[in-house]
């Protein structure tokens, strides 16, 4: 069994070394993981799938799944009402999820509004409505939380947050702020965008420090340009704190320089889905068919098949360089390396869900982790090794 190092599992960068400035990126630098440091692999040529354990045995973020969210959001379901709750339960009596809260929610507005009229009536109080700040929480990682959103966080009285806010950040909120869980899963939507609106606005013009959190930045496929645009014609103030995309996350801690010199003169954003009247993404894909150009598409796993082959057939060579990431940052990471005409078999065959983010270019075989041939092993992360088996 051959194991290659960080800097010699970098054959392909060095094949593309006719590009001037190619240089071996590093590896991005370990973080402790709870689970095995030994990533099962299967390889074949040019592909190669790693993940954390054979199934991640429970999800990082604050999904309809986890359990850890219905723990945090108890003083909304009362205590003996559904809890305790497992990761296994079935959801299927959370239908009433909006029932259950509003009425809490409810007394919880009327409260504000009561300690804001005993302030006014003694003279004292902050007066004026509350402010709204959409935050940033990055991919998962809280280690990519930048230290305005912690303090933002820190701060807040009521927290609104979707379900791509890792539960490790979920960690900064304060004992006594109140949390409320508004995200939504495909098929699946626990509240309307105009539900989350008044929600936000009520508790503003009552006073409240309100927390928008959402994963990556707020205003990148987050709908945080949505409610700061409601919001500001409420007259209600809105703060936006950035978060680290998750395009940007992940190409970091996969050591893909998404516009590396020489490589790619651009980046492109995508959205694999449509919105109901907007443009086709795959549309928009058929002038994304650029070599020189690097390709992230966040929502894609569903319209992968369409795509890569709308691309091919639009010109980007099939040995384009592709990966799949799911939950990216995190320590249940798995991504599969292929090249474009492989990537949707590969990730089918990883069975890999949602949230994955997808890159497509020559910069994705920059990555130290980008497999060179079935002979080698690869050096996933500073002590994390794939081995080299071959299934
Ligand atoms: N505002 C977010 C994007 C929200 S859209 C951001 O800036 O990153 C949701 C999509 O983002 C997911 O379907 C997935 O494609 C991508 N995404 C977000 N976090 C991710 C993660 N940790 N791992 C993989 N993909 C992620």
């Amino acid at each position: 069994m051959a194991l290659a190092t960080a800097s010699s599992s970098c054959s392909l960068a060095r094949n593309l070394s006719h590009f001037s400035s190619s240089s071996s990126p590093s590896l991005p630098s370990s973080k402790p993981s709870p689970l095995s440091p030994f990533f099962p692999c299967r390889r074949s040529h040019r592909t190669v799938f790693c993940s954390a354990a054979a199934a991640p045995p429970s999800s990082p973020f604050t999904e309809k799944s986890s359990a850890e969210r219905y723990q945090r959001d108890s003083w909304v379901y009362g205590s003996g009402v559904l809890l305790p709750v497992s990761a296994h339960q079935n959801f299927s009596d959370r239908e009433n999820e909006i029932a259950l809260q509003l009425p809490e929610l409810k007394r919880l507005l009327e409260a504000l509004r009561a300690a804001r009229r005993a302030e006014a009536a003694g003279g004292g109080g902050r007066g004026g409505p509350g402010s709204v700040s959409l935050v940033g929480t990055g991919p998962g990682d809280p280690g990519l939380l930048t230290l305005k959103a912690v303090r933002a966080i820190e701060q807040a009285d009521l927290i609104l947050y979707d379900r791509l806010v890792s539960n490790d950040v979920l960690g900064f909120v304060r004992a006594d702020a109140k949390m409320l869980y508004v995200g939504k899963t495909a098929g699946y939507h626990s509240r309307t965008q105009e539900e989350i609106h008044e929600l936000l606005l009520s508790f503003a013009e009552a006073g409240a420090n309100v927390v928008r959190l959402k994963g990556g930045d707020p205003l990148v496929f987050g709908r945080g340009g949505e409610e700061m645009d409601f919001l500001q014609k409420q007259g209600i103030q809105v703060k936006v704190i950035p978060g680290i995309t998750s395009a940007s996350g992940i190409a970091a801690e996969l050591g893909i320089p998404l516009t590396h010199r020489g490589v790619a003169n651009s980046v492109r954003f995508l959205t694999g889905h449509s919105r109901n009247g907007g443009t086709d993404p795959l549309y928009v894909a058929e002038n994304a068919a650029d070599p020189d150009s690097t390709l992230v598409i966040y929502m894609g796993l569903s319209t992968l098949p369409a795509l890569s082959s709308k691309l091919m057939h639009h010109g980007l060579p099939p040995d384009t360089p592709a990966v799949a990431v799911e939950r990216g940052t995190t320590p249940q990471q798995r991504m599969v390396f292929a090249e474009l005409e492989d990537i949707v078999y590969e990730v089918k065959l990883a069975d890999l869900v949602s949230p994955t983010l997808i890159i497509i270019g020559r910069v994705v075989a920059l990555s130290p982790l980008w497999p060179q041939s079935s002979e080698e092993a690869v050096v996933l992360k500073t002590g994390q090794r794939c081995s080299s088996q071959l299934e």
